[in-house]
C-alpha cells in the first residue's frame, strides 16, 4: 500500500514482552522494511519492552511512540485501552499495571482446568512454553498450544471454538475498572485510546454508554481504522469519533509474521475529516 507522501503510523503492536513472536529490536526493523514512520509498541499489561524498542527505533532512524494496552473490565466485558505517550516510569502506571498482570498467572490455572474439563490436558505448561515472558500468560499462548496439538488450524480459528465465552476454556475474568486504567495512562502522560472498538460483543446502546464512560474518565481517542475492523467498521467508528469528539487512531494490532492479518503499517489511511490521535502525541 502507499500512502502518497502521507505518514505511515502504526500505533498498536505486540512484542515478546506479551503475546508477540518477535523482539522489540525484530519488530522495529519489520515496521522499518514496511516503509512505517511512526511505531507505538504497546505490549498488553505492561511496559517492559519499552527500552528495548526505543533503542531500536533510534538506530533505525524510525519515529518511536512508548505505548501499553491495558485489559479492562466493562460491565462483565474485556476492554482493551492502548495509552500512547506513556512514561514507562511512571510510579502510578507501573503500579496498576503490576496489579492487572498479578492475576494472569490464577487465571491461566483456572483455564487450563476449563480445558481439562473438555479432555485437552498439559494445556498449562504447554501455553507457558510459548510465554517468553511468563507474567504476560495469555490466551494468545493458549491459542499456540491448541493449534500445535491440532484443535485448530490456526489462532483464528482457536478463538472460534475456545477460550471465548459457552467454549472450552472460556473463564470470566476481572481485569481493571475502565476509569482507572485511563487514569494510569493520563498519570504517565499519555493518551488513552479505546482499542478495536468493532471487536466487542456489545449493542450500539451499550457502545453509546462505553463511550460515555470513557470520555467521562478522561478517554482521549478510539482505534477507527485497525486490524480488527471490517471496512464497514471503519466507517462505523469513524462516525463514532466524530460523535464523542475523540481522536481517531490506526493500528495493525500486529502479534506475529505467521499470524497477522494485517501485516505492520499495512492500513488504509484514516478517513477524512477526523482529528489523528498522532496531531497530540509531542
Ligand atoms: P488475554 O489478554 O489473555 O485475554 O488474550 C487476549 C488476546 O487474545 C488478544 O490480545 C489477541 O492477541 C488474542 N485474541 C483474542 N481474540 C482473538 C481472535 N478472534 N483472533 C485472534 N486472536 C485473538
Ligand atoms: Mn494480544
Ligand atoms: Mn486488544
Ligand atoms: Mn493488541
Amino acid at each position: 500500500m502507499t500512502h502518497g507522501g502521507t505518514l505511515n503510523l502504526d500505533l498498536h503492536s505486540h512484542s515478546t514482552f506479551s503475546d508477540g513472536v518477535l523482539t522489540p529490536a525484530e519488530l522495529v526493523l519489520r515496521a522499518k522494511s514496511n516503509g512505517v514512520s511512526a511505531l507505538a509498541l504497546t505490549d498488553h499489561d505492561n511496559v517492559d519492552g519499552l527500552a528495548q524498542a526505543a533503542d531500536a527505533a533510534a538506530g533505525h532512524d524510525l519515529r518511536f511512540i512508548p505505548g501499553v494496552e491495558v485489559s479492562a473490565t466493562w460491565r462483565e466485558t474485556t476492554i482493551h485501552i492502548v495509552g500512547l505517550g506513556v512514561d514507562p516510569h511512571n510510579e502510578m502506571l507501573r503500579d496498576g499495571l503490576r496489579h492487572v498482570r498479578s492475576s494472569r498467572a490464577r487465571r491461566a490455572i483456572r483455564i487450563a482446568a476449563e480445558l481439562d474439563r473438555a479432555g485437552i490436558g498439559d494445556s498449562l505448561e504447554g501455553a507457558y512454553a510459548y510465554a517468553e515472558n511468563r507474567e504476560l500468560i495469555s490466551r494468545t499462548h493458549f491459542a499456540r498450544f491448541l493449534v500445535s496439538r491440532g484443535y485448530a488450524a490456526d489462532v483464528k480459528s482457536v478463538f472460534h471454538h475456545y477460550l471465548v465465552p459457552g467454549k472450552p476454556g472460556y473463564v470470566a475474568h476481572d481485569w481493571c475498572a475502565v476509569a482507572d486504567a485511563v487514569q494510569w495512562i493520563r498519570a504517565s502522560g499519555g493518551l488513552a485510546v479505546i482499542a478495536h472498538p468493532g471487536r466487542y460483543k456489545l449493542t450500539r446502546g451499550e457502545m453509546t454508554e462505553l463511550l460515555e464512560t470513557f470520555k467521562t474518565a478522561g478517554g482521549a481517542g478510539i482505534e477507527v481504522i485497525t486490524g480488527s475492523h471490517s471496512p464497514e467498521q471503519y466507517g462505523e467508528y469513524a462516525r463514532r469519533a466524530q460523535e464523542f469528539e475523540l481522536l481517531a487512531s490506526r493500528g495493525s494490532d500486529f502479534h506475529s509474521p505467521k499470524e497477522a492479518r494485517v501485516d505492520l503499517g499495512q492500513l488504509p489511511d484514516l478517513p477524512k475529516g477526523l482529528k489523528p490521535v498522532w496531531q497530540e502525541l509531542a
